[in-house]
């Protein structure tokens, strides 16, 4: 999708620091924190939306929640706190799917 930021994340025409990349899916720090860790993992696919998926993406749902429980355990969070979240409607504000992976203390709603 031209005009769009993550896919240009994805591509590498915009610059982020991957904590994870496959072929499929991609891991990085948002720009703004709402919490001491927030990580986005994001589909390299251009999905728009949580109700834009299908079957088919079953194994990239896998490997995106395996992601997020590699993240948990490399920062310790297990023994902390933390959550996923997804937003859609209006509380989406990049049109792309991602999942916030938010640990530590969070400071509002995201
Ligand atoms: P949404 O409200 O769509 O669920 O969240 C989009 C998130 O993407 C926001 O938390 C925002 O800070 C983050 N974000 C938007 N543009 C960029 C960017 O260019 N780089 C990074 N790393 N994060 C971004
Ligand atoms: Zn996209």
């Amino acid at each position: 999708m031209d005009d769009c930021i993550f896919c240009k994340i994805a591509q590498k025409k915009i610059t982020a620091d991957f904590l994870y990349e496959s072929d499929s899916v991609i891991a990085f720090p948002d720009i703004h924190p709402l919490a001491d860790i927030h990580i986005l993992i994001v589909p390299k696919v251009h999905i728009g939306a949580l109700t834009d998926l299908a079957r088919e993406h079953g194994e990239l749902l896998v490997e995106i929640y395996n992601v997020a429980s590699q993240i948990v355990r490399e920062k310790g969070l297990e023994k902390n706190s933390y959550r996923v979240v997804v937003n859609g409607g209006k509380a989406q504000k990049v049109p792309h799917l991602h999942f916030h992976l938010l640990g530590g203390k969070w400071r509002k709603q995201v």
